[in-house]
């Protein structure tokens, strides 16, 4: 799987961005998800491994998606499901764009 350009979220498309850093915070942080900018933002560190880059993709749809949806997931809620959800994708070699 690649990470997209772009990925619709509640109806609304956002764009996927890269950056170094996409915190400026002093957490470790590998991407981030901003609802008023209709974006996602990844690392795009050479320091980070594609898979990591993908796990963040993942993470930061959910972020989307639990804003949209208004569901309250807290981060470690969004970083499990993130986590079982893309180790499911990657088992069954999940490819969309077949
Ligand atoms: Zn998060």
């Amino acid at each position: 799987m690649k990470i997209p350009k772009h990925v619709t979220i509640g109806g609304i498309k956002h764009t996927v961005k890269r950056k170094i850093t996409p915190h400026t915070s002093t957490d470790v942080c590998y991407g981030k998800y901003s609802e008023s900018k209709s974006s996602i933002t990844i690392t795009s560190s050479r320091n980070v491994g594609k898979e990591k880059k993908l796990r963040t993709f993942i993470h930061e749809v959910l972020h989307g998606i639990n804003e949209d949806r208004n569901i309250g997931l807290e981060e470690n809620q969004i970083d499990c499901m993130s986590g079982g959800l893309y180790e499911s994708m990657k088992s069954c070699k999940l490819n969309f764009s077949e």
